[in-house]
């Protein structure tokens, strides 16, 4: 029987290619997101469409119960903020945190007892090459990103014996919505008195990143050969920039 997958931020990016190719792959798949309209059009290619707002404790348990059993679990969900520290609210610092760190081991808990039964379980926290090197004006991405690659080390050390693997991808730059939203958001401290000189070499190393991203398929495949392998690597990078950075 086909394994069933559950991909977050499955409406976009790296989520949205990951579910369209488990699912041509002949998995089960499930694409969870916020904007049930950019799910629905997934469906005549086999991915079932789920409302998940991973910041709502009620919407991720009404996701997980509506599922029933998650084989794998592909994280994908993520938010990209960026600005100086001094300056960016601490409610957008949390609310950032809220979904790439928070949501993602709220999600991995509920799928674990299910996983544990039935030995056998591949959970895939997409990360980022931003989880091992901390840029300027990043400093809540590359926390939560960071804290994500410390979480899933230790889970992997915690559940290896009930047969299930924890698997982080590391992708550089990948054409999303997300990269864009970067960029943009980098504009938002090119004017800034004190940073001016670092905002400039960051809007130009952000701009070098978005013309050379990759597609997201790049990291798809990247996710299904580390969810189909025997002994996956701890660890799968892939898109822009990535090997020179890390
Ligand atoms: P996108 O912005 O294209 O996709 C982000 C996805 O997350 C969307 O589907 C969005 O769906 C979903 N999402 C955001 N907030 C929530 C929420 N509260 N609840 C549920 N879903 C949510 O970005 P990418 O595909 O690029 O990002 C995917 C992952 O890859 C992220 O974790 C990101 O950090 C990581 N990454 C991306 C890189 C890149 O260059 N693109 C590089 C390195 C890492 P919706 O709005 O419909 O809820």
């Amino acid at each position: 029987m086909s394994k069933t997958v559950l991909v977050t931020g499955a409406s976009s990016g790296i989520g949205k290619a990951t579910a369209l190719y488990l699912a041509q792959n002949g998995y089960n798949v499930y694409g969870a997101a916020r904007r049930m309209e950019m799910l629905q059009a997934l469906q005549q290619y086999g991915v079932k469409p789920l409302a998940l707002d991973v910041t709502k404790d009620e919407s991720i348990l009404a996701c997980v119960a509506a599922i029933g059993k998650i084989d794998i679990l592909v994280n994908s969900a993520g938010l990209g903020s960026y600005g100086a520290l001094e300056d960016v609210p601490m409610s957008e610092a949390k609310n950032q945190l809220e979904i790439n760190l928070f949501g993602v081991a709220r999600l991995i808990q509920l799928a674990l007892p299910q996983m544990r039964e039935q030995h056998y379980g591949k959970i895939v926290n997409i990360s980022s090459i931003g989880g091992k090197v901390g840029l300027p004006m990043g400093t809540w991405y590359h926390a939560g990103k960071f804290a994500l690659e410390g979480l899933s080390d230790s889970l992997r050390n915690e559940v290896r014996q009930f047969g299930i693997d924890v698997i982080v991808i590391e992708p550089g730059g990948t054409k999303s919505e997300m990269i864009a939203i970067g960029a943009r958001d980098m504009m938002r401290v090119s004017g800034h008195t004190v940073y001016k000189g670092l905002a400039a070499s960051l809007d130009k190393m952000y701009s070098d990143m978005e013309k050379n991203a990759v597609e997201p398929i790049v990291i798809a495949r990247l996710i299904k050969k580390g969810i189909e392998a025997k002994h996956p690597k701890t660890r799968y990078i892939g898109g822009a920039m990535a090997k020179p950075m890390l």
